[in-house]
């Protein structure tokens, strides 16, 4: 079995600085030195180094609080999921093989909380209960980890919540954050303040292509054909290359440059993609929403007669409704990631005809549309290219700071037809 870190594709120097910090947080608990003086290793390289042990790196140290910052599919998760089974590791650096890893990676370490937002945002209550559990002593007898997935998707007072907790930690507890970046819009700069940042940047293609061909046991060609259109996202790889259905969705997507031929068309492609956006995540949500709410009915006595049940029903109307809300809210965001999937395919397609256009000497993201990106870059010139490029991050960005879905995508496929 490969160790723990096998699955970070093309990351080696933050590989490298997560072993160092594994064996470092073992030293920490042979020697216990974390029971004893937490302050040693509180706040990380950041604080000097006068608080490090003498003669230990600082940066090589273990710290409490990280966050794992790249580019969507960089695998941010993947590296603090990895990173939380070193920690647990009986051998302390990642071994793959005992139960510490092996629990961890499984999802199933009793020490080991992964947080995944499922709505818009993680709420307060959910954080306060996380930081609560997360200060108990650890059963496992190491440490206490608590991964937060998209941790940019905090609400303010859930961020304050956490922030408390980082600033005075636990002896035995560790935080792993993941975020798109540390700008102020995804991690508050307290927070950032307090925590070790690892920058995973986007893996090359080739790195894709040998993990999907070692792994999953994809064909060769496959596999390098998907982690090129991926555009070296691990996850949107695999799919590509498993999944006949997102393949025909990129294939529609790529089909939009060909169709616009005027105003009309524009507004009718902007349709498609919407509307496409909106049933793939329909279908993505579908199954989880209909198994959630029969579990609930079951555990709330649905159809119940006996006494108490008018109360029951009462209170069921309740949660039922609060349920609602949240599978409301997972629907809007898996829209909207569904929707800005397509936007970063056809932005592919426009940089494509960008580089051709400069004839730089780099490849091509979608080679299927390659020869379509080719008579673009003809017609419309490096600067034509360019400006359409712009407009497809234009709405990717509209779209993120809360513009209607439907306005900024006609915006965009007006301009893209106009050029
Ligand atoms: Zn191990």
């Amino acid at each position: 079995m490969p160790d723990v870190f096998a699955d970070l594709v093309g990351q080696d120097e933050a590989v490298a600085e997560l072993r160092r910090a594994a064996v470092a947080a073992a030293t920490v608990l042979r020697t216990g030195a974390a029971d004893r003086e937490p302050a040693l290793i509180a706040a990380g390289p950041t604080s000097g180094t006068d608080a490090a042990p003498v003669g230990v790196d600082p940066s090589s140290g273990m710290t409490h609080a990280w966050i794992f910052t790249g580019p969507p599919g960089s695998g941010r998760s993947v590296a603090a999921r990895a990173f939380a089974a070193a920690l647990q590791c009986a051998y302390g650096t990642g071994c793959g093989e005992c139960p510490g890893c092996h629990t961890t990676m499984g999802g199933t370490h009793a020490d080991v909380r992964m947080v995944v937002p499922e709505g818009l945002s993680i709420g307060v209550g959910e954080m306060r209960a996380l930081v609560l559990r997360a200060a108990s002593t650890p059963s496992g007898g190491r440490w206490q980890v608590v991964v937060i997935e998209d941790a940019d998707r905090l609400t303010e007072a859930a961020g304050n919540a956490l922030l408390k907790a980082i600033e005075e930690p636990p002896p035995r507890t560790v935080f792993l954050l993941c975020a798109p970046s540390t700008h102020p819009d995804d991690v508050s700069v307290t927070i950032r303040s307090r925590c070790r940042v690892v920058p995973l940047r986007q893996p090359p293609a080739v790195a894709v292509a040998e993990v999907l061909v070692r792994r999953d046991g994809i064909a060769p060609d496959v596999a390098q054909w998907a982690a090129a259109a991926a555009q070296g996202h691990v996850g949107r790889a695999r799919r590509l290359a498993r999944d006949p259905e997102a393949r025909k969705r990129r294939e529609a997507v790529l089909a939009v440059p060909r169709r616009l031929t005027g105003v009309g068309a524009a507004f009718d492609a902007a349709s498609a993609l919407i509307e496409a956006a909106e049933a793939e995540a329909e279908a993505s949500v579908a199954e989880s929403d209909t198994a959630e709410r029969a579990a609930l009915e079951t555990a709330l006595g649905a159809g119940g007669t006996g006494r108490g049940a008018a109360g029951a029903i009462r209170g069921a109307a309740g949660q039922l409704k609060e349920l609602e809300k949240r599978q409301k809210s997972r629907a809007t965001r898996a829209q909207r990631d569904a929707l800005d999937r397509a936007l970063v395919d056809l932005a592919g397609f426009y940089r494509d005809a960008l580089t051709m256009a400069l004839r730089a000497p780099v490849a091509p993201v979608h080679t299927d549309t390659a020869a379509l990106a080719g008579a673009g870059a003809q017609k419309w010139d490096a600067e034509g290219a360019l400006r359409r490029l712009e407009a497809v991050l234009a709405c990717r960005a509209a779209i993120e700071a809360n513009v209607k879905p439907r306005i900024a995508v006609e915006a965009m496929m007006l301009a893209l037809w106009k050029g």
